[in-house]
């Protein structure tokens, strides 16, 4: 049987109604990894494992790939980062546990920015991923393993990590949804630690819907997370009939569309913003005049936040051990985290200490913080006019591989449609808008992809517009070329 362009939960339906086995599907994913990891190089660990079999289960076996960030019990995880490379947990993060008691089958560990920093999925330490709708392309990062697989089919769902815009932003450019829900659903237990006020572990699928199944599955209460709330939140399956947009307000900020947006990408949202109206909803101009202090904010909170928690690898708690003599401790770690890291992290650890630093700390961390506060409250006023709020999630389309990899300053300013929402702790999810036209000649489309934004908990809104929106344009039926049968 052929489970290509089969949502998730198509797949989870054909094996509850017997017209499959769990075990032909996942034997069928394996196959293609086989047959097309090759070209676009997504996966760091293939687990052969298949385990047992109930079609009781909520997820039915269904197997799903798991970004190289989260502890799945002996099995490598490795954060891309030479740091980990021979490190097999003996535990699961909570969110793994939460799906395999839901019966989730582990297709295998996707590659993934070092440690979840940088924006392209070229710093890590495995090997490179390409994008399937152009594979001179990147698949952005840091989650670009979990975006690139599901777009080329090597995994119905996959799971990422969102910490400034590495679900949403990956997701966009390979065309499939990136969801994450509000700070508060989240347990990061045992998802390796980047930034921990920002820090969201969740999904990469074909469909809305989709994300749904897999949020349900996973939020809800954990003892060891004491920033997750009490209790679970369920999506009223009523929802998913909504056909319309109607008696939605949908806030357009006008800072999004300043300087810095590509035309071929500005077009692409002023049509998706067309696309709501005729679907009936309200759309109306916002302002959130605190974007323009967004970048400098999270560029202070996360590496300070990142510096304190890869503090941890010195190769004596954890992770790699320089095989250099050595006279004092100091060198030892020295050399162990020299070896260990790449740029990005030595130049973030570096840099970002001395923010945290006495003296500094006022004048960095602490305002950028007060900063941080009134970015919530641009959007709570925004969000006592309107429902939600759309955006462009990337201010171009995918690069050319290798093609910023020397201007961090550049990948750090296309992080500006995301970063905002991180920092105020909200749900967001990118869904399709519309196809650019690429220059490559080989291939025609290349995917622009709108953010859409609720108010904190207000995931269930949030799921209800982006599916009416994604069942009008249809557009998560087209595929990639090259990844056929
Ligand atoms: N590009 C951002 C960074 O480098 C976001 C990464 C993320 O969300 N994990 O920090």
């Amino acid at each position: 049987m052929n489970f290509k362009d089969l949502s998730l939960e198509e797949i989870i339906l054909k094996i509850k109604s017997w017209e499959t086995t769990n075990k032909e599907v996942f034997d069928y994913f394996q196959t293609r990894i086989e047959k097309y990891d090759d070209t676009i190089q997504s996966y760091n660990y293939i687990n052969t494992d298949w385990l047992k079999s109930d079609n009781d289960s909520i997820l039915a076996w269904a197997p799903i790939a798991v970004k190289d960030i989260f502890c799945e019990k002996w099995i490598p995880t490795t954060c891309s980062s030479n740091m980990l490379k021979d490190f097999v947990p003996p535990y699961d993060a909570t969110v793994i546990k939460n799906l395999n008691e839901a019966w989730m089958s582990s297709l295998g560990k996707v590659n993934m920015d070092e440690f979840a920093m940088w924006s392209t999925t070229e710093s890590s330490a495995t090997k490179k991923t390409f994008n399937p709708w152009g594979t001179n392309r990147i698949p952005w990062g840091s989650s670009g393993g979990s975006a690139a697989c599901v777009a080329a089919w090597l995994a119905p769902a996959a799971l990422g990590t969102d910490t400034g815009w590495s679900i949403r932003q990956p997701a966009s450019v390979c065309g499939v949804v990136g969801f994450k829900p509000s700070y508060w659903r989240n347990s990061r237990f045992w998802a390796m630690a980047m930034a921990s006020s920002l820090d969201c572990p969740w999904t990469l699928t074909k469909t809305v819907k989709d994300s749904a199944i897999l949020y349900e599955v996973m939020n809800g209460h954990d003892e060891k997370e004491n920033t997750s709330l009490p209790g679970k939140d369920i999506i009223d399956s009523k929802i998913w009939s909504s056909k319309d947009l109607k008696w939605m307000k949908i806030g357009v900020p006008k800072e999004y569309f300043e300087e810095g947006l590509d035309d071929g990408v500005r077009q692409v949202i002023n049509k998706a913003i067309e696309k709501m109206k005729d679907l009936w909803a309200e759309v109306k101009e916002i302002s959130l005049p605190m974007t323009k202090y967004a970048i400098a904010t999270y560029y202070i909170v996360m590496p300070a936040e990142l510096s304190t928690n890869l503090s941890r690898y010195d190769g004596i708690r954890y992770g790699h051990v320089s095989d250099k003599a050595y006279e004092w401790i100091e060198s030892a770690l020295i050399n162990s985290r020299s070896e260990g890291f790449w740029d990005e992290a030595k130049r973030r650890i570096m840099l970002w200490s001395y923010v945290l630093s006495a003296g500094y700390y006022d004048a960095y961390y602490k305002k950028a913080t007060q900063v941080r506060t009134l970015i919530m409250e641009d959007f709570d006023k925004a969000f006592s006019e309107v429902d939600a709020i759309i955006s462009p999630v990337s201010p171009s389309v995918a690069w050319k591989i290798w093609e910023k990899i020397d201007d961090p300053v550049k990948m750090y300013l296309s992080d500006a449609y995301t970063i905002p929402a991180s920092l105020a702790w909200l749900p967001g999810i990118s869904v399709p808008a519309w196809f650019a036209e690429s220059e490559d000649a080989e291939k025609e489309k290349l995917p622009v992809w709108i953010q859409i934004l609720t108010a904190n908990l207000q995931e269930e809104k949030l799921f209800e517009i982006a599916h009416v929106y994604e069942q009008a344009t249809g557009f998560w039926k087209i595929n990639p070329k090259g990844f056929e049968d």
